[in-house]
C-alpha cells in the first residue's frame, strides 16, 4: 500500500490495511500514544477504527481526510498520553469507547484527578494545569466497557485484555483475522531498536509490580501462541518469534529495584519513617531529572517518582531488614 507522507507522523504498515501511528513532534512529553488504524475492508469494518492513537488535532483531521470517516475510537486506558486529545475524534464524529471505570477519566479532569488518588497529595490546580499544557479536554459521551469484553464493530472482532498492573483498566487488544497483539502500555516503550525507554510504568498508588509482572508472563504466552506481530503505544513493530519485548520490560524492572537497594544501602538511609526515606530517595532524581522542572510539571512528576520509589521499598529485602532492625 503507498502511504501518504504527513510531516511529524510515521505511519507503518502492520499488515494489510492496518497502520500504525506515531507523532514525533508531540506538545508535550506525555501528550501522545501511538495507535492502529484499522481501515476498512470487505467484510470486516466498513468504517476507520482508531485504535487508541492519541495524536494532536491537525494530524487527526489529516489523517481523517484520507482515511475517514473514523466512525470508532478505543481507548486503552485513563492515563493523559491516552485520553488528552480524544476529544478531537469526538469533534470529527467517531464514537469513544474506553474501559470503565477509567472512562470517565475522560469525561471530566476531577474523576482523573480522583481516581488515580491525585487528591491525596496535590491541589486539583495542579493536575489541571499539567493536563491542560498536555492539552486534555473532556469528551461530552463515552461507550465504557469491560476491560477483557470483545468489542464488535461491522463485521469485526476486536478481543481486549485486562493488564491491570499498569492502571486498573488498563487493556491491550488482540486483532484475531490478523494475528496483532496491540500491548498498549505494557512497559515496552522503544521507539527504535537501539533506543530504550523508561519501561514498565507503575507511578501511581494503584498500580503493581507484581502484578505488572504477571501481565508481561501472559502477554508474552499470548504472543508466542497466537500473535504474528506486536505493536504497543510508545514502540515500533515486533515480528514473532522475536521475544526481546518481554526481556525488556523484566530487565527495566529488576534494574529499577537496583536503583532504589543501591541508594538504601550507600546512603545508609536509616530513618525509621518510610515518607522520610521517600523525600530523601526523590531529592537523589533516580528516576527523573527533576532538577530543571518547575511548578505543576515538578509536582507532577515528583508524585509519580513518589509512587515508584515505594512500590520498590516495599520489594526491596534491604527496606524490610532496615525497618526490622
Ligand atoms: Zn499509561
Amino acid at each position: 500500500m503507498r502511504l501518504p507522507k504527513i510531516d511529524n507522523l510515521e505511519i507503518t504498515e502492520v499488515s494489510e490495511d492496518i497502520l500504525l501511528v506515531h507523532q514525533t513532534d508531540p506538545l508535550f512529553f506525555f501528550s501522545c500514544c501511538d495507535g492502529l488504524l484499522i481501515l476498512p475492508k470487505k467484510k470486516r469494518n466498513n468504517s476507520t477504527i482508531s485504535l487508541d492513537l492519541n495524536i494532536e488535532q491537525k494530524y487527526v483531521n489529516s489523517l481523517n481526510n484520507i482515511y475517514g470517516p473514523v466512525s470508532d475510537h478505543i481507548c486503552s486506558h485513563g492515563h493523559l498520553d491516552h485520553i488528552c486529545h480524544v476529544h478531537v475524534w469526538e469533534d470529527i464524529g467517531a464514537n469513544i469507547h474506553a474501559p470503565h471505570p477509567e472512562s470517565n477519566y475522560l469525561l471530566n479532569l476531577h474523576n482523573f484527578y480522583q481516581g488515580f488518588g491525585f487528591n491525596e497529595e496535590l491541589d486539583f490546580n495542579i493536575v489541571e494545569e499539567f493536563a491542560i499544557l498536555n492539552g486534555y479536554q473532556g469528551c461530552n459521551r463515552i461507550n465504557a466497557f469491560n476491560p477483557g469484553e470483545t468489542l464488535k464493530f461491522d463485521d469485526y472482532n476486536i478481543h481486549t485484555i485486562s493488564f491491570p498492573g499498569h492502571s486498573k483498566a488498563h487493556v491491550g487488544y488482540f486483532l484475531p483475522d490478523e494475528k496483532i497483539f496491540h500491548i498498549s502500555c505494557l512497559g515496552f516503550d522503544k521507539p527504535k531498536p537501539e533506543i530504550k525507554g523508561f519501561g514498565p510504568w507503575y507511578g501511581f498508588k494503584e498500580a503493581s509490580i507484581s502484578q505488572c509482572i504477571k501481565d508481561i508472563k501472559k502477554a508474552e504466552k499470548i504472543f508466542i501462541q497466537k500473535a504474528k506481530f506486536l505493536t504497543s503505544s510508545h514502540s515500533y513493530v515486533v515480528k514473532n518469534p522475536d521475544l526481546s519485548p518481554f526481556e525488556y520490560m523484566r530487565n527495566k524492572i529488576r534494574n529499577n529495584q537496583v536503583k532504589v537497594d543501591r541508594a538504601l544501602k550507600f546512603h545508609s538511609l536509616k530513618e525509621s519513617s518510610e515518607n522520610k526515606i521517600v523525600k530523601k530517595l526523590l531529592k537523589m532524581d533516580l528516576f527523573f531529572p527533576k532538577k530543571k522542572l518547575k511548578g505543576a510539571v515538578f509536582e507532577v512528576y515528583r508524585f509519580w517518582e513518589s509512587w515508584i520509589i515505594r512500590k520498590h521499598l516495599h520489594r526491596s529485602e534491604f527496606f524490610r531488614n532496615m525497618q526490622e532492625n
